[in-house]
């Protein structure tokens, strides 16, 4: 099979794999245990702490709280950021957060989240943010929150600037970099106050994230346990932290080449795709984006039968659908843009969404284009009465 669908989930890299069997047979015992075996497991989750910080630049190892994912972050971070605000602050986030974002901001600021504008490509810059905060002037700021990478088109966004920005302003900054870390360098999201990850987007286990807090932040977590210091309740997950951090440690080696050759290989996918597709429209084209993710809009087509055509073929893809009930958070960047396309759902096109790996072939990527184009060409059998 060829696998285009690692925004969705990533296979477990043989790093992380050999740190969580390590970590699973022969540290498994509880951390806040007293005795020595318990020690030795609080070590390595010291070690990772202390690992993971580096990675991410973060200079101290304390403003990292190990979650079970990035929608546990996100859900905590919000929650968090709720509960300390004044009651009449609003949060600013950008249109096309992943549903970890968006739905817990709505939850802990109800009715009092806005959306940021962004360009026709998707990307919110200062100038956006800067309107934003015009737009709320005299109203307490909680949050801006805009994520580093789109998990739908893969598009950039200017995160370090709109960090400096609400620095100067004295506004927590957000940015969930759930689909940034592992396929480009991390090393600095540590000026971020706050930044939310998966470990399971970068091969590493599923079950496990993380949310940096700012220093010294009294973070009160879930109840019930005083792990985390206190600020995310619960036995921690040893083997796969030590999974996550191996799987980050081994994708950032190497990570400037993986990216060159990765956008190289996305790159020549688009102009086959436009030689066999000429009606094909790449969602974010015109801005920066990772270099594995490639979403395609079809105008006419139904994103279900392409993913099902390239399921055929042997190709896993995923889909999101600008106008079907129900999908909108998988299409939130289609909905951001729509004006582009003659209105969100005027165009009734369908989305397919190819992410690569670092091992993806430029073969796999043509047959890919090759199956999208013979799909789109496909018509329904005619069916005749009578
Ligand atoms: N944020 C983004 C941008 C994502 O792509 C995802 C996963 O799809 C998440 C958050 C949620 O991650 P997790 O599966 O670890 O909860």
């Amino acid at each position: 099979m060829t696998y285009l669908d690692h925004n969705a989930t990533t296979p477990l890299h043989p790093a992380a794999r050999e740190a969580w069997l390590e970590a699973a047979e022969h540290l498994w015992h509880n951390p806040s245990g007293l005795y020595a075996a318990a020690t030795r497991a609080r070590s390595l989750l010291d070690r990772c702490r202390e690992r993971l910080a580096d990675l991410l630049g973060v200079t101290d190892p304390g403003r990292i709280v190990f979650t079970s994912g990035a929608t546990a972050a996100c859900n905590l971070l919000a929650r968090e950021l709720g509960r300390t605000a004044p009651a009449n602050a609003v949060a600013i986030i950008s249109p096309i957060e992943h549903p970890a974002v968006h739905e817990s901001f709505l939850a802990a600021f109800p009715g009092a989240v806005v959306e940021a504008d962004c360009d026709s490509d998707g990307v919110v810059g200062s100038a956006a943010i800067d309107a934003a905060l015009a737009g709320v002037a005299g109203r307490p700021v909680a949050c801006v929150s805009v994520m580093a990478a789109g998990n739908e088109s893969g598009v950039l966004q200017p995160w370090p600037d709109i960090a400096w920005l609400c620095r100067d302003r004295g506004i927590p900054f957000h940015t969930d970099a759930s689909q940034w870390i592992g396929k480009l360098p991390a090393t600095s999201l540590g000026v971020c106050p706050w930044v939310t990850g998966s470990g399971h987007k970068f091969g590493g286990p599923r079950g496990v994230g993380f949310l940096v807090v700012p220093a010294d932040c009294p973070l009160r977590g879930d109840r019930g346990g005083p792990q985390e210091g206190g600020r995310h309740a619960g036995t921690e997950n040893l083997p796969a932290i030590a999974g996550l951090v191996a799987a980050l440690q081994a994708r950032e080696s190497g990570l400037a080449d993986v990216a060159g050759r990765g956008a190289t290989l996305r790159d020549e996918m688009i102009v086959a795709l436009r030689d066999a597709l000429p009606a094909a429209v790449v969602v974010s084209a015109g801005a920066e984006r990772l270099w594995n993710t490639l979403a395609v809009l079809v105008p006419g087509a139904d994103s279900r039968k392409l993913v099902a055509a390239l399921d055929r073929a042997g190709i896993a893809a995923s889909t999101g659908s600008a106008c079907s009930a129900g999908a909108a958070s998988a299409a939130r960047i289609v909905a951001a843009i729509g004006s582009r396309f003659g209105g969100p759902c005027a165009a009734r096109a369908g989305l397919v969404r190819l992410s690569a790996g670092p091992e993806t072939t430029s073969a796999e990527w043509r047959e890919a284009a090759r199956v999208l184009a013979d799909a789109a060409a496909a018509r329904p059998p005619r069916i005749t009465l009578g």
